[in-house]
């Protein structure tokens, strides 16, 4: 399944090359720690020849290739994504540990993402202003070469959240996917030439963050990054490129509460509860991390919670019957089993706490599901961002305080509530200081509607059309209508 051609290589100017270095990275399957192939870690050079393609291609051919031949490429991605869903879905997962159910369901919204903006990209427009005897237009046009740099927990979907918005905008990219899970966007690689795509117009680095990432951020040649991972490399990305001010856009953590009152659909709130924080084992920038519920219904919630977590299917990835997988790293592994120890100190314990054991279990990154309960919203447990399958449940007794302990945090990216009231549930949308608030559901992130972060959860909007604005100039074009002086002195 894995192939000598594409992995282990750089994809450069729309041929699969190798590194001018020699250093690679294991390729590990988070759920039995077998290595399932190498990729090359990228040198200063490398990344220097995937910004050189792409600055030719971007002042070249793919500058002149008008919106509809863009769509079409994005559209014929799309097919490829979709005609290869399983051989796709098979590397997602080996790489990530995600269930293959999931990473079937996530090569489709890839596939959708690249659909998407397929169709916007005949649409982008700008205006035209009548000033004073001038023609004023406002002209749309590419940023230029994007570095796009993605973290392992969601690959497929990330690559397509910054490709599909970037080649409909008319820019051309340099990607660098997470050091653990390069595989299935380098397979997709193979399928640009048949789609069209013009050699140079992406490049995918493998490598390092700290070398690779950390080239594409300081090259003189890049003008946007976009970023999606931890706050932390977020903070030293933005300060980076700030010497030379280059546009910045970061998709970060969070720390999203998830509102459940009393009034609401208990069984769809239980299932909304559930899917929030233990989808991809928790390692979800969005995770309904902490389940605030009102106090009438507190201990049913949790009783409720701990029953049907029993019933979650822990296993290998690749049976389809398995609903959580393992983590990703041994790294990883360590960090939230040291939060659920913390934990233990901090709040009561109802549920998991260790390590998962059973059969199949006993060389994957598995933790347990974990709950804790009484989680005060000043504990570390309720304000640092843990990446795994730990909820923080905690009760409030009026609609102010779950609002006060909800923003009461340095994190914006989502916020879902639980009610049938429906202006309840409204009232608490206006207040949440959240970019995205669901109510009633948990999750869903349609490709057409905006994505991105209040406060620490990040800067700027991805999806949709402020997707694509992302990857847009705005361009002023004065058109003297007059043919008279213009008066000076
Ligand atoms: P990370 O920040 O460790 O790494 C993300 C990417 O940055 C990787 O490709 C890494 O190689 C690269 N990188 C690391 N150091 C770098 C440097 N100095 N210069 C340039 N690039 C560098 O994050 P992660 O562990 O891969 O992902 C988990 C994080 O991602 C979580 O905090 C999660 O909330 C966040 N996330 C956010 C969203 C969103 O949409 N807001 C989506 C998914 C994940």
């Amino acid at each position: 399944m894995v192939s000598d051609r594409v992995f282990g290589k750089l994809f450069i100017n729309g041929e699969f090359v190798a590194s001018t270095g020699t250093d690679t990275l294991p390729v590990i399957d988070p759920f039995d720690q077998s290595v399932i192939a190498q990729a090359a870690d990228a040198t200063d050079n490398d990344v220097h020849l995937a910004v050189a393609a792409a600055t030719e291609a971007f002042n070249g051919e793919w500058r002149e290739t008008s919106a509809q031949t863009r769509g079409q490429i994005l559209w014929r991605i799309a097919a490829a994504l979709r005609e290869r869903t399983e051989e796709l879905a098979e590397l997602e997962t080996r790489a990530s540990g995600k269930p293959i159910a999931d990473s079937e369901s996530d090569i489709n919204d890839a596939a959708t993402c690249f659909e998407y903006y397929g169709g916007l990209a005949t649409k982008l427009q700008g205006d035209v202003m009548s000033i004073d005897g001038a023609m004023v237009m406002a002209v749309k046009e590419p940023v230029g070469v994007a570095a796009q740099i993605i973290p392992w927990n969601y690959p497929m979907m990330m690559a397509a959240w910054k490709l599909a918005p970037a080649l409909c905008a008319g820019c051309t990219v340099v990607l660098k996917p997470s050091e653990e899970t390069p595989l299935s966007i380098m397979a997709v690689a193979e399928s640009f030439a048949d789609a069209g795509l013009p050699a140079g117009v992406v490049n995918i680095v493998t490598g390092r963050g700290e070398r690779a990432g950390a080239a594409l951020v300081e090259h003189p040649d890049v003008h946007k990054i976009a970023f999606t991972g931890s706050g932390e490399v977020g903070a030293h990305i933005m300060a980076r490129a700030a010497k030379s001010l280059k546009r910045v856009t970061l998709e970060l953590g969070g720390k999203s509460p998830n509102i459940i009152c009393a009034d609401a659909n208990f069984e769809a709130a239980i299932d909304g509860a559930l899917f929030g924080i233990f989808l991809n084992s928790g390692q979800m920038c969005s995770a309904g991390s902490r389940i605030l519920v009102e106090r009438s219904i507190y201990d049913r919630v949790i009783e409720a919670m701990i029953e049907r977590v029993k019933d979650l299917k822990i296993g290998a990835p690749m049976d389809p019957e398995t609903q959580m997988g393992p983590l990703i790293s041994q790294r990883h592994f360590d960090r939230v089993r040291a939060y659920q120890e913390l934990g233990k100190k901090e709040a009561r314990l109802v549920l998991g706490g260790n390590r998962a054991t059973g059969p199949g279990l006993d060389k994957g990154w598995f933790v347990e599901p974990t709950i804790f309960a009484d989680v005060s919203n000043e504990s570390r447990i309720a304000r640092e961002e843990i990446f795994g399958p730990v909820a923080c449940v905690m009760p409030f007794d009026s609609d102010d305080e779950a609002l006060e302990i909800s923003n009461d945090t340095s994190f914006g990216l989502a916020a879902a509530v639980w009610t049938r009231d429906v202006f309840r549930g409204l009232r608490f949308t206006r207040r949440l200081r959240a970019g995205t608030v669901w109510v009633n559901h948990s999750q869903p992130a349609p490709v057409e509607g905006p994505w991105g972060g209040f406060k620490q959860s990040g800067l700027g909007r991805e999806l949709g059309r402020w997707g694509a604005d992302a990857y847009l100039e705005t361009k002023q074009i004065y058109l003297n209508t007059e043919d008279t002086p213009i008066g000076w002195p």
